[in-house]
């Protein structure tokens, strides 16, 4: 008998190798176009040899992030050929196609749209109903327990060092009840952990004038303490990323002293002499910060501050880095990142004078890094004989750990610690801890940026 319903001929579903340089908010958008790819049944090749397509996500911060990106288009057309450049050097172009005239697109920062069109003028989606469905938190390249959520692109501020505003466009922030939808749905999935990112969140809301809009039945405000508020509702950890510490900010540490949100904040405070801050275009205000971090940990004694900074910026003198070195001490600072001063194509620093040789900037690079790190040290060194709570991040495998017999190692973080930026806690534990569990953990040491510790419950 002939069969009225023949099986559909089974055609491979169309391949896509995907790279994605830069920062957690670039990390962000690969996660969202990745999502809109899967949910049209597009398969993810681990390798540009093995895919149909290559999609390049790029960076343009710095001219070395820009020569990153140029270098991983350089391996995709060489193990793939078809390749499709997405991100923020998606703003310049001609960076790109000047150099490799046979990539097929090339699409900015934050065009979703855009890049998916161009994935689908080449390599049209296979359409498949099953394979349309997705889990409903999307496509996450973070490990499960963890997720970025971005509550706003762009930014208002003009820092003279940096080309973000130009790349990204003016701030415009999501509204309260999308973000906290979209928090809600990652909790549902099995986030433990939500990592607030923005260009600048403290100014989130302020291009909506901070607009209600309704969230399970109530109205929240496009506020930063207002959905830093709602965000604590919903039982999990909560950290915040890349707040500038305006007047606004000093709200939100009761918050985090009654635990609704992580006691921790991570401010790019960039330097602390007013001369290099006024050439920074940024505020000159490092002796009123220094105060209020103090009235901070008098609120909220477990916080933990992160932040970044610039040396060897143009006009910076050897008084203007002390001052620097000054300023950590005093602020006693958890972490800390620095970057030495680099000149990025388009930014108003490169019209200031007086640059600072490239020997300079590696020494002071040296000397901040030595006098943070005892500065880190010492305050790692407090948490010994404490308490912690510790997100599992990793589980060794297999074999029981080597320093203590019969137990198990494991890799974790504190409040205190942001995933790939911060310390880590090695674990040990009678029974396997699983991961994104929290687990109670007694400090036993710390060396100059991690800490080991035994689990004493979970
Ligand atoms: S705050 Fe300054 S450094 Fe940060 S994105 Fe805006 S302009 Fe750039």
């Amino acid at each position: 008998m002939e069969n009225k319903h023949p099986a559909p001929a089974i055609e491979r579903a169309p391949k896509v190798s995907f790279v994605s340089l830069g920062c957690p908010k670039a990390l962000v958008d690969s996660e969202r176009i990745i999502t809109r790819l899967r949910a049209e049944g597009y398969e993810l090749s681990r390798s540009h040899a093995g895919a149909d397509l290559a999609v390049v996500n790029t960076c343009g911060f710095l001219d070395s992030a820009q020569a990153e990106s140029l270098a991983a288009i350089g391996k995709a057309l060489a193990s793939n050929g078809k390749v499709i450049v997405t991100g923020c050097m998606g703003a310049e172009p001609e960076k790109i196609t000047s150099r490799y005239p046979q990539v097929l697109a090339v699409t900015g920062a934050q065009q979703y749209e855009s890049v998916v069109e161009a994935v689908h003028r080449v390599l049209p989606p296979r359409h498949d109903p099953f394979l349309d469905l997705l889990p409903p938190e999307g496509i996450k390249l973070t490990p499960r327990h963890y997720a970025y959520l971005k509550i706003s692109e762009g930014c208002n501020s003009r820092c003279s060092f940096c080309i973000i505003p130009k790349l990204r466009g003016e701030l415009r922030s999501r509204s309260a009840a999308d973000v906290l939808r979209e928090a809600e749905r990652l909790v549902t999935a099995g986030v433990k952990e939500i990592l607030v990112i923005s260009q600048d969140t403290s100014a989130y809301g302020s291009d909506l004038k901070y607009a209600a809009s309704s969230w399970k039945g109530r109205e929240v405000r496009a506020r930063f303490l207002d959905l830093a508020r709602a965000l604590g509702e919903l039982g999990v950890w909560v950290r915040l990323h890349y707040v500038y510490p305006y007047p606004h900010v000093d709200e939100v540490i009761p918050l985090m002293a009654d635990g609704k949100v992580l006691p921790y904040l991570d401010i790019p405070f960039q330097h602390a002499a007013p001369t290099v801050l006024r050439r920074m275009r940024r505020p000159a205000a490092q002796e009123k910060i220094l105060r209020r971090i103090a009235r901070w940990r008098e609120i909220c004694p477990d916080l933990t501050i992160r932040s970044t900074f610039i040396v060897g910026f143009p006009g910076e003198s050897e008084a203007d880095f002390r001052l620097l070195l000054d300023w950590l001490e005093e602020a006693e600072l958890d972490r800390v990142g620095c970057f030495r001063y680099e000149p990025v194509a388009g930014a108003r620093a490169n019209e200031l004078t007086s640059p600072v040789p490239e020997a300079v900037k590696e020494e002071r690079w040296h000397r901040l890094m030595r006098h943070q790190q005892a500065i880190s040290a010492r305050r790692l060194k407090r948490k010994i004989g404490s308490r912690q709570a510790v997100i599992i991040d990793k589980v060794a495998t297999g074999k029981r750990s080597q320093a203590s017999v019969g137990m198990m190692a494991a890799k974790g973080r504190t409040r205190g610690d942001a995933p790939e930026i911060d310390g880590t806690v090695h674990v040990t534990s009678r029974r396997p801890p699983r991961l994104g569990e929290i687990a109670t953990v007694r400090i036993d040491r710390a060396d100059e940026y991690d800490l080991h510790g035994t689990v004493i419950g979970f």
